[in-house]
């Protein structure tokens, strides 16, 4: 093995080796690499695993959410093989399989001229190392038997854009001018790669088609060191340990991206609203230290959620109807709750019980499709007389879960008096406003 001036190893950073035909049935590998990695696991990166036990609309046309990218909300209820412990507002970090791909990974591996099933182990190149940032999937992949429809199905985020650096290594086998000059270009100029991805045709599942010349030119192990691999996502549990003892819920906004031909669905939340029951998958649980209900029960609260923001306060009223059925008293807990339609017959029926029991004493529902057209935040002014002797009261922590931009929005108006940015720094330093936010202005969470 020889080394080049900056004393870097010449070899190949890797080596696939395949298993001759009925060699090392893959089964029996697997198995044997799954009990490996359960032995592996840590308090830090435990896997949890847990099936699809229902997936209920709450929001949008079901029918429709397999097939196309349609909006919509789920509750996704799983249902856990172990005992979880959490606490109700924390979430749990999925890790995706791109079920909407399924059907592409053939026609990738015609393009790469590889049985889909054709079960190989990529190790180190004489003399190398495989290091995370060189190639994260082959990081990932290495020294396990696998098949490239494995790791393109669970491994490999086939709706990522094609990134600066890959488009610079992938021009190179393109034999096209056309596609070359595409290629290269897009690898110098981010303001032409931003417009492209834009503009679709730019993701890894879309490679062969947008870029035909380079079928049957990238060596496999090109191809499977630029792919990038699938990050975890975030989902709010929904759901209450004293309820539902051995299960987790979640609520779902599926994202939706592009317009017209070019809309695209999200990952995690296609594959979490779209699962048949029975579906298995893996995630982590991350406590969210600042979101979690008061110790004392008769603490008053103010719930202000918009769409998936609902999820945390799912969970708190089903852990507040567990209180009231065992006879603890419950201080007020008031829900302001934005969404596109009206709340199905599954979330008014809990929210009956749960104002029966006093787990919430209010709700107040603002739906964005009624007209006149007003959100939360107005419905914070128009209820303030109601909200102001639950606001003052020293006890109260106010909790907000959902976009920037709501949380922004009703931050504004929430003060019980004129000293409104005095009393929500108040509420801060006494870490009783607490907030949850995920997804910018564009999204539909
Ligand atoms: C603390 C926290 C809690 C959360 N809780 C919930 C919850 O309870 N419920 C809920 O529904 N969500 C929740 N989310 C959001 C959730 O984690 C995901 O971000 C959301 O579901 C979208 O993931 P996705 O895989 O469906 O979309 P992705 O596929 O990851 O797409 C999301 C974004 O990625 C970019 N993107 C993706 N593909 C491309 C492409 N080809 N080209 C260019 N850009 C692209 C776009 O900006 C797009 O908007 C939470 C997030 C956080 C941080």
């Amino acid at each position: 093995m020889s080394k080049d001036a900056s004393g870097h190893n010449e070899g190949p950073l890797v080596e696939l080796d395949f298993a001759e035909n009925d060699e090392k049935p893959l089964d029996r590998l697997l198995e044997k690499e799954r009990s490996v990695q359960e032995n592996r696991k840590t308090a830090r990166d435990y896997l949890f695993e847990a099936s699809i036990i229902s997936v209920d609309c709450l929001e949008g046309k079901q029918e429709k959410w397999a097939t196309t990218a349609e909006p919509g909300t789920a509750l996704t209820k799983l249902l856990l093989k172990d005992r979880v412990p959490y606490k109700v507002g924390d979430h749990i970090a999925v890790v995706p399989f791109g079920m909407q791909f399924g059907t592409h990974i053939e026609g990738i591996c015609e393009a790469l001229n590889i049985d889909p099933n054709a079960v190989f182990i990529a190790r180190p190149g004489e003399g190398r190392t495989l290091e995370k940032h060189m190639s994260p999937l082959l990081f990932e992949i290495q020294y396990k038997y696998t098949t490239i429809k494995n790791v393109l199905t669970s491994v490999a985020a086939l709706g990522d854009p094609l990134s600066a650096t890959a488009c610079a290594v992938l021009s190179g086998y393109a034999e096209d001018q056309q596609e070359f000059e595409l290629l290269d270009r897009a690898s110098n100029d981010a303001d032409f790669l931003a417009n492209m991805c834009k503009n679709g045709g730019m993701r890894w599942v879309d490679l062969f088609d947008s870029f035909k010349s380079l079928a049957g030119n990238i060596p496999l192990e090109i191809f499977l060191m630029l792919l990038p691999t699938h990050h975890a996502r975030l989902y709010s549990i929904a759901s209450s340990p004293k309820n539902a003892k051995n299960e987790i819920h979640i609520i779902v906004s599926r994202r939706v991206m592009g317009e017209a031909e070019q809309r695209r669905k999200g990952v995690a939340s296609d594959d979490l609203s779209v699962m048949p029951p029975g579906s298995t998958l893996q995630f982590q649980v991350r406590t969210c230290r600042g979101f979690h209900l008061p110790a004392d029960p008769r603490a008053p609260i103010v719930m202000v959620a918009a769409g998936s923001g609902l999820a945390p306060f799912r969970g708190f009223w089903q852990e507040r109807m567990a209180a009231a059925q065992s006879g603890q008293p419950l201080g007020p807990a008031i829900l302001l709750y934005g969404c596109r339609e009206e709340p199905g017959s599954l979330l008014a029926k809990e929210l009956i019980m749960a104002q029966a029991c006093g787990a919430v004493s209010l709700v107040i529902t603002a739906v964005s499709t009624r007209l006149p057209k007003r959100y939360i935040q107005d419905y914070v002014v128009e209820n303030a007389a109601a909200l102001k002797p639950i606001l003052e009261n020293p006890k109260c922590e106010v909790y907000m879960c959902g976009s920037t931009t709501m949380v922004k929005a009703v931050t504004a108006v929430l003060p019980p008096h004129k000293q409104g940015e005095a009393w929500i720094q108040k509420l801060q330093s006494e870490g009783r406003l607490h907030e949850d936010v995920f997804g910018g202005p564009e999204s539909n969470c």
